[in-house]
């Protein structure tokens, strides 16, 4: 097993999870719907039960923000999940043209057993099937089997709650990977988790009993849930922050520092202009270098002309979302 960061390890590492670690992979929610009720099913209050499309944070309207976010990430693949992408198969097979024009690598979740008709439409890289709950797994023997002999790469890919014999079995027999997850308690799931006496500490499902006996796969690999925090999510940050213009600091977290400028907006940009600064317009506010708060005649001409400066740090993503804000 080649171990790496945050607990994760493996023996065998799909082409996905390669770009994921490296922070290269959007993860395209395709729909919030699903048949199943998982009792352990982490979707946010947001996106559960509703027919919403999400690439990472960005919401999606239309193809043109799909192609912003794969933009914003400098994105080398897409990871498809939901809910369950294949209720809306019309719309999935819609973003894997997409996907396959821009030369994503692509890989798919689902928990339905797909027929060898289905598996030759989509076309993808790589399958993950999840056995809601983690039942009937032989189910999805012939489909993984059907995948392979397409040139898809095909496994599992289950949360670490309980051993399950059949899913080593149908791995092993097929070649086919098993990718395992420490589960995350969410506001959806804790109740639920609580009630079945799951150990949660740190908002993590303790499971390393389990994952020692699912070690028995010969593809292996378990991703766990500091993992997602430390590495994956951090890399797509640095990735989103390195493509914002150079006047932003990009910390080693990945996240921007700037000045933000509220207020007189319009005189605000007339004032940068004239001191040679450049600047992000949005609509409730300007981002600029920090210079322009550490510069004492810019700054009095600004807060003179009715703006109020803060030097701020936050998220690249298109939420924006602030995690400092000092007023100067
Ligand atoms: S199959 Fe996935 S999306 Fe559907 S309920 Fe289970 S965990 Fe949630």
């Amino acid at each position: 097993m080649k171990r790496i960061e945050a607990g994760s390890y493996y023996s065998y590492l799909p082409e996905g999870c390669k770009l994921c670690r490296r922070g290269a992979k959007l993860v395209l929610f395709l729909t919030g719907l699903c048949k199943n009720s998982c009792f352990y099913c982490p979707i946010s209050n947001e996106r559960k039960g509703k027919d919403v499309v999400f690439a990472n944070e960005r919401e999606i309207k239309n193809f043109e923000d799909f192609l912003a976010e794969v933009e914003l990430m400098s994105a080398e693949g897409v990871a498809i999940t939901g809910g369950e992408p294949l209720l809306k198969l019309e719309r999935l097979l819609e973003f894997i043209r997409i996907s396959k024009k821009l030369d994503l690598h692509i890989h798919l979740y689902t928990s339905i057993p797909a027929k060898e008709g289905l598996l030759r439409k989509l076309k993808i890289d790589e399958i993950r099937f999840h056995p809601p709950e983690l039942k009937s797994a032989e189910l999805y023997e012939e489909s993984i089997r059907i995948a392979k002999k397409l040139g898809i790469d095909a496994g599992f890919e289950i949360p670490a709650i309980r051993y399950e014999q059949k899913i080593v079995e149908i791995v092993n027999e097929n070649d086919a990977f098993l990718n395992l997850n420490q589960l995350e308690a969410s506001e959806t799931n804790w109740r639920m988790l609580e009630e079945r006496g799951f150990e949660i500490t740190d908002y993590y499902v303790e499971s390393s009993e389990v994952v020692k006996m699912f070690e028995k796969a010969n593809k292996f690999h378990y991703c766990s849930a500091r993992f997602k925090d430390q590495a994956q999510f951090r890399r797509r940050l640095i990735r989103m922050a390195m493509n914002h213009p150079d006047f932003y600091l990009v910390t080693r977290d990945g996240t921007l520092m700037c000045c933000r400028i509220e207020g007189e907006l319009e005189k605000a940009k007339r004032i940068l202009r004239d001191f040679g600064f450049d600047f992000s317009v949005f609509e409730d506010c300007i981002e600029t270098s920090i210079e322009v708060a550490e510069n004492e005649k810019i700054r009095e001409a600004l807060i003179s002309e009715g703006c109020s400066l803060y030097l701020v740090e936050r998220y690249p993503t298109v939420k924006r979302t602030l995690l400092e804000v000092s007023r100067v």
